[in-house]
């Protein structure tokens, strides 16, 4: 059994135990994950039908990265292996089942946009209060009710919902499920919710379907346990109730999937529901020095609601952690570009050594224009999908329709994309003639004449079009159906017309996903090639399942939700400052506030070696110039893990972050104010990060009587800044100054402390 000499004894324990319950609860690092790869391999090489295994990992990227390491250990059994996110597996299941519940097996999955796009149009047609039913709320509403599995019937007759929603004056929320279900039924179309909620469905209603699988797979194994929600939880527990081999491996202080309905619950359920289970401790972590898993600890023992565990690493205690003080978020993207620059040059490191974490996408700008200036290499994860590029998504629909013409969505946005005279009238027309006869928009396009008034010409010719594509590409294979639908839906031309960069760019991305439709079609190791399996899931293909240059040698920038699970060797935690994170919306409850540690806790334990935790004294926030405080998280850390770096000094003059602030200023005068803090949560006064000012070395109170607007000035107490204006005659003249750190503060010249700078 050579091939498990790379785990401890504990973990070695946990792979051996392949029957009946188990569960690994432990800490970041411990190798959690890599028990699951090794329990594969372990599995195959005791005999499992590779067939029978699966594996529901967080991420496509970490299911794609297991399957390797699993290739590698027992070579290409590998492949056989059911592995992958929940969405993907059970839409995978819901292909073939899909009949069984009155849905076509060629169902579209709707994306969020789509999703909300339905949910406009009901809102408009109920012509409701955008205020109280807004789309994102209503969403959102509906999703949290899928995934507790209340359906529209039960969410209606629910006494407790139906008197919270009134009093809230939603008391329409229950109808607008309704009609939202059935639009998307009559569409047949799920939603990424769906692909849950209709999969528990499938296995409740089908006894036959749920003893099939249930004997199809003999072993589960679930990764980031802590963040299924009660859905998911659910179809496991269905699953696995023959045979109950079943592992589940998760560390509940890195639960942060709360607010799309992750449960902790789940964790404690599992004890419940399994009598016999089998838990396994896992208290090493592998991955990174003491210094970080101590300053780990230390944050998240401030968390009341955590199981007890103990973590620990062997490896050096390593350098301690460095916190860096900028003085805008433009120069701690500058701070962070250039000590990656210093560190991969004096250590010889490779640029995908370091990742960049931040809590919200917005950051990522200043720290790309900041890496662009010194020409170093990146790539964003989890940033804007290919597929969601409006050109991208617009032959898509094409392509969608073809399959599926009852996609409403997909009718919706190309009906009249290309122009082809189809206004929205006629649309409206065509969906009101649909609810009125009980057929799809699709169906009434195709006798519009009859149904619908002053119909153009153009809407029975697209009918035709859409169902020459269907018979065509009936003979074609998907690089040539893709073609040709791109060619006759006369995308292609308008593209080629737009002779913009904009265009140019548009078209180039065809290109692209023309040229990544060609590979599928050439692909040896799948059977099924026609553009309809290419795409059946495209909707739950993130941007880095584009990754063209995987191998490519880059820094990753990313949220650290988008982290979980990963490791670098060095690691750069961005915007560390109250409002951000904790983010604003957090600070009103405990259980909150917890979620954002536990969040930071995430972050820092991506890091193997090295860790740089930065903020900003003011940052854009909306187009406007804000002060900010550093973060109450980083009182928590003990200040003896920490190297404060405060050396930063304001960028001269014509750097771009003064310039943005004087753009910002000139917007708006009076833009400079203080966030106010939240008020549940109290702000801590002393802090080891907001000390006083200490004046620069050799720092003089100079003779202010030629001070002028504009200049930059350094005060003994306040620090850097900028006057703003000046008013009164001497020897009285007030000075206006926007301090970097305090902002805006009006001094009679004669008696402030000031040098020049
Ligand atoms: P997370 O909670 O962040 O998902 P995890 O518990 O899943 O972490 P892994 O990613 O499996 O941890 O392991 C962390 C690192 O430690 C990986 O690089 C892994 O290869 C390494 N590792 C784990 N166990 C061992 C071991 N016994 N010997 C050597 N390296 C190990
Ligand atoms: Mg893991």
């Amino acid at each position: 059994m050579d091939y498990l000499e790379g785990l401890n004894p504990e973990q070695k324990a946990a792979v051996k135990q392949i029957q009946g319950p188990v569960m690994i609860i432990a800490g970041a690092g411990s190798g959690k994950t890599r028990v699951i790869t090794y329990r594969v391999a372990h599995l195959i090489r005791s005999g499992v039908d590779s067939f029978n295994i699966l594996v529901l990992t967080f991420t496509n990227k970490a299911a794609k990265e297991m399957r390797e390491r699993i290739n590698h250990l027992v070579g290409p059994e590998a492949k056989n292996i059911w592995m992958g996110t929940f969405h993907s597996v059970f839409a995978k299941i819901l292909r073939v089942e899909a009949d069984k519940i009155g849905y076509p097996n060629n169902f579209t999955i709707y994306d969020t946009d789509d999703s909300k796009s339905v949910i406009r149009a009901i809102l408009k047609e109920m012509s409701l209060d955008d205020k109280l039913y807004n789309q994102n709320f209503v969403y959102n509403r509906i999703s949290a009710a899928k995934n507790n599995l209340v359906g529209w019937q039960e969410y209606q007759n629910n006494d407790q919902i139906q008197a919270d929603d009134f009093s809230s004056g939603r008391g329409m929320l229950g109808k607008i499920y309704e009609t939202y279900a059935n639009r998307c039924f009559r569409a047949g179309a799920m939603d990424f919710d769906d692909l849950l909620f209709k999969t528990n469905e499938l296995l409740k209603n089908h006894p036959d379907v749920l003893n099939k699988y249930q004997h199809k797979f003999k072993y589960l194994m679930v990764d980031e346990y802590q963040d299924t929600n009660f859905s998911q939880y659910l179809i496991v527990k269905r699953l696995a109730a023959v045979n109950e081999n079943i592992c589940v491996v998760g560390d509940d202080a890195q639960s942060i999937y709360a607010f799309r309905g992750a449960n902790i619950q789940n964790i404690l359920n599992f004890e419940k529901d399994y009598p016999d289970l089998k838990v396994f401790k896992l208290e090493q972590n592998y991955r990174s020095t003491q210094n970080i898993v101590n300053v780990a600890n230390s944050i998240i023992a401030n968390n009341k609601d955590q199981l007890k565990k103990n973590v620990f690493s062997e490896k050096e205690s390593g350098d301690k952690i460095k916190v860096m003080r900028a003085f805008s978020d433009n120069e701690e993207g500058k701070m962070v570009a250039d000590a990656i620059m210093h560190q991969r040059t004096t250590k010889g490191l490779k640029w995908t050594d370091f990742a960049i974490l931040y809590r919200t996408n917005a950051q990522s700008r200043s720290m790309e224009e900041a890496l662009r200036k010194l020409n170093i290499p990146y790539k964003i994860y989890g940033g804007l999908s290919f597929y969601q590029r409006k050109e991208i998504k617009d032959l898509i629909a094409y392509f969608r329709l073809t399959f599926n013409p009852n996609d409403e969505e997909a009718l919706k946005r190309v009906i009249n994309y290309p122009k082809r005279g189809i206004g929205d009238t006629t649309v409206d027309r065509v969906i009101v003639a649909a609810d009125k006869n009980q057929l799809t928009p699709f169906e009434i396009i195709l006798q519009a004449p009859r149904y619908v008034e002053k119909a153009p010409a153009s809407l029975t010719a697209f009918a035709t079009m859409i169902q020459s594509f269907q018979v065509i590409t009936k003979n074609l294979n998907a690089y040539e159906a893709a073609l040709h639908i791109a060619q006759h839906s006369g995308l292609l031309k308008d593209l080629y017309e737009d002779k913009s960069v904009e265009g140019l760019n548009r078209y180039e991305n065809i290109q692209e996903l023309l040229n990544g439709i060609k590979e599928f079609s050439e692909r040896e190791d799948i059977e099924e090639r026609g553009l309809d399996i290419f795409m059946q899931d495209v909707a739950l293909l993130t941007n880095d399942d584009n990754d063209k240059d995987k191998n490519a040698d880059t820094v990753s920038l990313m949220t650290i939700h988008s982290s979980k699970g990963l490791e670098f060797p060095q690691v750069h935690i961005v915007g560390l400052e109250e409002n951000l994170f904790p983010s604003q919306m957090s600070l009103n409850s405990r259980s909150d506030l917890e979620e954002e540690r536990r969040l930071f806790y995430v972050a820092i334990t991506r890091a193997e070696y090295k860790l740089t935790i930065s903020y900003a004294t003011s940052r854009f926030k909306f187009g406007t110039l804000i002060s900010c405080e550093p973060s109450r998280f980083l009182d928590e850390i003990d200040a003896k893990y920490l190297e404060l770096d405060f050396t930063a000094k304001p960028a001269p003059a014509a750097s771009a972050s003064y310039q943005d602030e004087r753009a910002a200023w000139s917007r708006k005068p009076d833009a400079f104010s203080k966030p106010k803090p939240a008020p549940a949560a109290p702000v801590k006064t002393t802090s080891i990060l907001a000390k006083a000012h200490i004046p620069s070395p050799g720092f003089k109170p100079s003779d202010t009587s030629n001070i002028q607007v504009g200049m930059e000035v350094e005060h003994e107490r306040f620090g850097f800044g900028k006057v703003i204006s000046l008013e009164g005659n001497k020897p009285d003249i007030k000075a206006t100054i926007f301090f970097k750190e305090i902002g805006q503060k009006q001094l009679l010249l004669k008696f402030a402390k000031l040098s020049i700078i």
